[in-house]
């Protein structure tokens, strides 16, 4: 297992591996990784003859008052987990590598970037898609491998992909939570010993709305209005959105009849924002 910083270099490497006629799979995170992200790479792995996980702390995917300078960051450890799990490749390059150039593209897919976590976050997803969109190009992999924990940010990629044609495979991965039900996120480490009491209520919220669908209630205002109930009964929680939304355009919906449906929340943990859903397909 190799750490890569430059885009010559890995460029070189997938260059040779394609002599080879070796198929790649990218895996795409922003580093500190856990089992969650393992789970990407180990489909990779199995899926694919190499495997590049990037670690890239992308600045323009952070708002101006968000969390870029303290995010966490352990590429040893990091470098462990991946070649553990058989990755070849960790390609960590600094911003200024990624954007030596002028940086006036961005890429907005309208209509999915603006709602749920756009609301809060902007800009987020034109960095998301800015930043993929370099990986694709650099790395060109045949499959990328993305979680279902960021469910809008994958309906994006995904229909960023098909819109403009690039060639490579989207393929999701289902979300990986911890024995106490919460969604593994890098971000967990922020919380402290009691808000991760509190960060439970989003899965538990998330179970209960399963529940009452399950038991026919499929009115998502009902629903909603219980996960709210039960997610503001926990100190230090505050919810930015709970939505049922389509999942192809993420349109609310009003009712559950026989469409595809995910139920998302976004709920502020004390200074943490912690997203989780449940998608039913
Ligand atoms: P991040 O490093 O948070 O940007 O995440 C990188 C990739 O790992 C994204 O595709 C995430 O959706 C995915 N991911 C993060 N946490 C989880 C999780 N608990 N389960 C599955 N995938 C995850």
């Amino acid at each position: 297992m190799k750490i890569v910083k430059t885009i010559d270099e890995i460029r070189n490497i997938i260059k040779e591996w394609r002599k080879e006629g070796y198929s790649v799979g990218l895996v795409p995170t922003m580093g500190y990784l856990h089992e969650g992200h393992g789970s990407l790479i180990e489909q990779s792995v199995k899926n694919n003859d190499k495997t590049v996980v990037s670690v890239f702390v992308n600045p323009t995917q952070f708002g101006p008052n968000e969390d870029l300078e303290k995010y966490p960051r352990d590429i040893e450890r990091d470098s462990k987990l991946v070649e553990r799990i058989g990755g070849d490749i960790i390609f960590n390059p600094e911003a200024s590598e990624m954007y030596s150039s002028a940086g006036f593209t961005t890429i907005k897919v309208e209509g999915l970037s603006e709602k749920l976590c756009g609301i809060t976050r902007p800009t987020h997803f034109a960095g998301v898609c800015q930043v993929v969109s370099k990986l694709f190009n650099i790395v060109t992999p045949d499959n990328a491998y993305f979680g279902l924990k960021d469910f809008q940010q994958y309906v994006i990629i995904k229909t960023m992909v098909d819109d403009l044609n690039f060639p490579v495979k989207i393929n999701p991965v289902e979300i990986v939570r911890e024995e106490s039900g919460l969604a593994m996120s890098s971000r967990n480490v922020y919380l402290t010993y009691d808000e991760r009491k509190s960060a439970l209520s989003l899965s538990i919220a998330l179970k209960t709305a399963k529940s009452l669908i399950s038991n026919r209630e499929y009115n998502s205002s009902k629903i909603i209005s219980e996960m709210k109930q039960i997610i503001n009964n926990y100190p230090y929680t505050k919810i930015d959105y709970i939505k049922i939304v389509n999942t192809t355009t993420l349109n609310d919906i009003d009712y559950i009849e026989n469409e595809k449906y995910a139920v998302l929340l976004a709920v502020y943990v004390g200074k943490t924002r912690l997203i989780d859903n449940y998608v039913c397909e």
